[in-house]
């Protein structure tokens, strides 16, 4: 598998990941002579790692409004149709990875054991392989060059690779620990391209509310609301309160609301719990007896107390005694609460990268760069993301094959 190789190729692929492995089973099986060059030592460093191991491997459903790009969204929907989430749920089933629905969740599983992950990158890595891919490891790219028509790849150390065309797979700024650490960013901008300064997102929130560093451990249902760049949206899901802040799947997929804020980020509002806004009105319209246990059928208690004590109430406060701007400031505690964020956690938590290179420069079919004939880019190289659950991983693949099969 590891055999070192000037070429010339067809296509030599940079990065071993989730995107560049499809490519290069893509590409290669359609008889291009290709090479997969990545500095880590072994293919899927922060794929083997994906769904703690399990790998969340596809969406459940689909919803294309859910990806998050500072591009034209136009650009983005024409990626998008290339190759649906069902077609990429045959392909791994023909391939022997067979994505299993979650008992509660429905998240597509690449299996139910935690072996998952890493059958998907032995998966993909066998197909390219038995199809004529090189995989080249310890490989750091420091340098692409087009030259007559073909691409120099520059390896650090010395090497060289020569290949018809050249696809950048390299991955965002997101833990870095897996090898990702920006290089296609620098790379891509150096050649011209519009780069969307990279920030983390699918990020966990730091706080410094003691209050809510309190209720370290306990997890919740919540929706968030924000906008980014002017546009509104709400995510829903459990929120996990932790010792520095908030995290869970629905903070994350709400945190580049603050993370990718180019001024001040708009605010965090929660609503709390399943009901909406018109059933908690309800609730505290008809309710009898204390607040407090009306509040906790629907959250945990010891968070229904701090909301209360939130809207000014005291946590034995009875509904009898609710008066009409006392019924409205808990409305609004429970229904539009701000998120007390300060911070995030960083890259080494982000799941992904927000930013990137400008999807109106590729060729939605292709993947191929318009500035630069033989160039691809595929991944989270590219400036859209989705949220937590498959989505990722969707647009690795989806983007992986575009370019894998041009
Ligand atoms: C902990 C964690 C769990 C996740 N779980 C899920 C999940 O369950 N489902 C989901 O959909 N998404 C998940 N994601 C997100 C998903 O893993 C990524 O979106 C996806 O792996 C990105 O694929 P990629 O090919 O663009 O980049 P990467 O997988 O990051 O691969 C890039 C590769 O390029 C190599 N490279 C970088 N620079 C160079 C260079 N200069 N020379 C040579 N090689 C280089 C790196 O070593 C790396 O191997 C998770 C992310 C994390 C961090």
């Amino acid at each position: 598998m590891i055999s070192p190789r000037e070429g010339p190729f067809d296509l030599a692929i940079i990065g071993a990941g989730a995107s560049g492995l499809m490519a290069a089973a893509t590409g290669a099986r359609a008889g291009m002579s290709t090479v997969v060059l990545d500095l880590n030592d072994r293919p899927g460093a922060k794929l083997s790692l994906t769904g703690g191991g399990r790998c969340n491997i596809l969406p459940a459903d689909f919803d294309p409004g859910a990806y998050v790009t500072s591009s034209s969204r136009n650009s983005l929907a024409k990626i998008l149709r290339r190759w649906s989430p069902s077609l990429a749920r045959s392909f791994f089933e023909e391939a022997g990875v067979r994505p299993e629905p979650e008992e509660g969740t429905g998240k597509l599983f690449a299996s139910s054991t935690t072996d998952g992950a890493a059958s998907v990158v032995r998966t993909l890595v066998r197909i390219a392989s038995d199809a004529g891919a090189v995989f080249m490891f310890r490989s750091r790219v420091i340098d692409i060059e087009p030259s007559g028509g073909r691409w120099k790849v520059r390896l650090e150390g010395g090497g060289t690779v020569d290949a018809r065309s050249v696809m950048i797979a390299t991955g965002g700024r997101s833990w870095p620990g897996t090898g990702s650490g920006g290089w296609g960013f620098t790379m891509a901008a150096r050649l011209g391209h519009r780069v969307r300064q990279a920030y983390p997102a699918l990020v966990p929130l730091r706080s410094e509310d003691a209050g809510f560093a309190g209720l370290s451990g306990i997890v919740v249902h919540a929706a968030i609301s924000s906008r980014f760049e002017g546009r509104p949206f709400t995510v829903e899901g459990p929120l996990l309160f932790t010792h520095r802040g908030f995290s869970g799947p629905v903070t994350m997929d709400a945190s580049h609301a603050f993370t990718g804020a180019e001024e001040a980020p708009a605010a965090l509002l929660v609503r709390w719990g399943r009901p909406d806004a018109s059933e908690w009105e309800r609730t505290l319209l008809s309710g009898k007896g204390r607040i407090l246990g009306a509040l906790g059928e629907h959250l945990p208690s010891r968070l229904a107390a701090l909301l209360l004590e939130r809207a000014g109430l005291r946590p034995e406060a009875r509904f009898a005694e609710l008066d009409r701007p006392g019924r409205l400031s808990l409305l609004a505690v429970l229904t539009r609460f701000p998120l007390p964020v300060c911070g995030h956690c960083g890259w080494d938590e982000a799941e992904v990268t927000g930013g990137g290179v400008a999807l109106e420069e590729v060729d939605p079919g292709s993947m191929e760069s318009r500035l630069h004939p033989g160039l691809h880019l595929a991944g989270e190289v590219l400036d859209a993301f989705g949220p937590v659950g498959g989505w990722n991983l969707y647009w690795a693949w989806l983007t992986g094959r575009m370019a894998g099969r041009a």
